[in-house]
């Protein structure tokens, strides 16, 4: 056992961090590492950049921390609206948090006080989708569809009903129309079964993150499952901590989809790995009757202070000022081809999938079957290691619910430049040379 007194993951050492800049992070051997990955979809803006760094510091020398109850403050009244803007749908009013599970926690919170304010407190079950990400706080872990994170916890979590979405990799449908119908029919008779009266409301990623390796839902299953919240009086809750803030070449990714849920969470993004800061967005009406009736029973500590907020619009304004999002959807058209194109050269690439700077790499042992590699093998972990070695960080997943399979995030910060996605893409390609040859030497395999 490592004499370190971190007990984040099993594993070998992991190299120390001096220091970062741009796209680039250096460890204190002096190798440097592409941050393929933002860290953990996170540092959206990429490291070390001055403007927010300015505006924090500018913050601090007025004030870092005011209590929410205490006091107003001018920069989260000014996120607030900027985010009602951004989303310009009908989500009115904004709870501010620290981190994406805060985020899901408020939501499933703010949606049973609705129904409880409402006279319908028989309303106490969530459906969310397997396989999912919502995160590791007890109430957001009873959402997630994540056999190996789940397991340890079940009979201690309000586990929410699991249904499948969407595959548009492995369906054996006519056509994709037909397989979202028949994924649709199935999950309006999960809902029936489960006493339609007992639902709060339906979790999902509008476009999957690390629990799925960017799984796309599509339009036609999203307005389809808006449409069944609808029928059955429950709430639509959009987690969009990972896709939020720029990542998927919109604001929102709810926006490629003319989606509206009734309650939106962000988190990751909006503090570009600054600050921690989530936020959840609601419709006025959900939140005009949680207040009518004594208010909101949830608040964290640490919950929409000066200092947080202010790194917020900072982040806001670079994405705005240096036109992010349209760099998003350019650079992303060009990792698209550069992943296609490693697809084309390597049979076990299975599929790739994902908009803006937000691409899954999903990896099969045989790509006409799509049968995925035996779990044993690690084969995520594996190409995450020889990517790490040739200086490439790539967030790797193996999904063991509905879709399987292993498959790995490429997610740049948004404000990669041309030529540093050659250089990723360069790197990616020796990582993949070097596994394609591990896969070919059985013993090494
Ligand atoms: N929801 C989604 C979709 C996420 O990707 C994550 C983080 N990976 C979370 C919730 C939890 O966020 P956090 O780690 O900030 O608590």
């Amino acid at each position: 056992m490592s004499d370190s007194p971190l007990f984040y993951q099993i594993g070998p050492a992991l190299p120390e961090v001096s220091h970062a800049d741009g796209v680039m992070i250096w460890d204190t051997q002096g190798k440097d590492y592409l941050d393929g990955c933002s860290g953990a979809i996170s540092c959206n803006l990429g490291h070390g950049r001055q403007d927010i760094r300015d505006a924090m510091l500018a913050q601090m020398d007025k004030v870092a921390f005011t209590y929410r109850t205490q006091f107003e403050n001018a920069p989260a009244l000014a996120l607030g609206h900027q985010l009602v803007e951004l989303f310009d749908a009908e989500l009115g009013k904004v709870f501010f948090i620290s981190s994406g599970s805060e985020a899901v926690e408020s939501a499933l919170k703010l949606a049973r006080q609705y129904f409880v304010a409402r006279g319908q407190p028989q309303r106490q079950r969530f459906i969310s989708l397997r396989p999912s990400y919502h995160g590791s706080t007890m109430g957001a872990l009873g959402m997630t569809g994540y056999q190996p994170l789940e397991a340890p916890f079940t009979s201690m979590t309000h586990a929410s009903i699991k249904v499948s979405g969407p595959d548009f990799y492995r369906h054996q449908d006519s056509d994709d129309d037909a397989h979202v119908d028949r994924v649709l029919a199935e999950t309006r008779a999960a809902m029936e079964a489960a006493e339609p009266e007992s639902l709060i409301g339906f979790v999902l990623e509008p476009i999957g993150g690390a629990s799925t390796g960017a799984r796309l839902l599509g339009k036609r299953y999203l307005q389809g499952i808006r449409t069944l919240c609808d029928e059955f009086g429950c709430l639509l809750i959009a987690d969009e901590v990972l896709t939020g803030v720029g990542r998927t070449g919109t604001w929102f990714a709810c926006q490629h989809y003319q989606l509206v849920p009734d309650i939106l969470v962000t988190a990751k993004g909006l503090g570009a790995g600054y600050y921690p800061i989530g936020v959840m967005l609601a419709r006025n009406h959900i939140v005009e009757s949680v207040m009518a009736s004594g208010g909101f029973q949830h608040g964290h500590t640490y919950a929409g202070n000066p200092l947080a907020c202010a790194t917020g619009l900072a982040v806001i304004k670079a994405i705005q000022r240096d036109n992010l999002l349209e760099n998003t959807r350019q650079r992303g058209e060009q990792l698209e081809a550069g992943l296609r194109a490693l697809a084309d050269r390597y049979d076990w690439i299975g599929h790739v999938r994902g908009a803006g700077l937000l691409w899954g790499v999903e990896l099969v042992a045989d790509s006409a079957s799509r049968c995925p590699f035996p779990a044993e093998q690690n084969r995520f972990a594996q190409i995450t290691a020889l990517a790490k070695q040739e200086g490439l960080l790539i967030y790797p997943r193996r999904t063991l619910d509905g879709i399987a399979g292993d498959h790995f995030l490429v997610c740049p910060p948004l404000t990669i430049q041309a030529n540093e996605i050659e250089t990723l893409l360069e790197r990616l390609e020796r990582a993949m040379a070097r596994f394609e040859q591990a896969l070919s030497t059985p013993a090494a395999a």
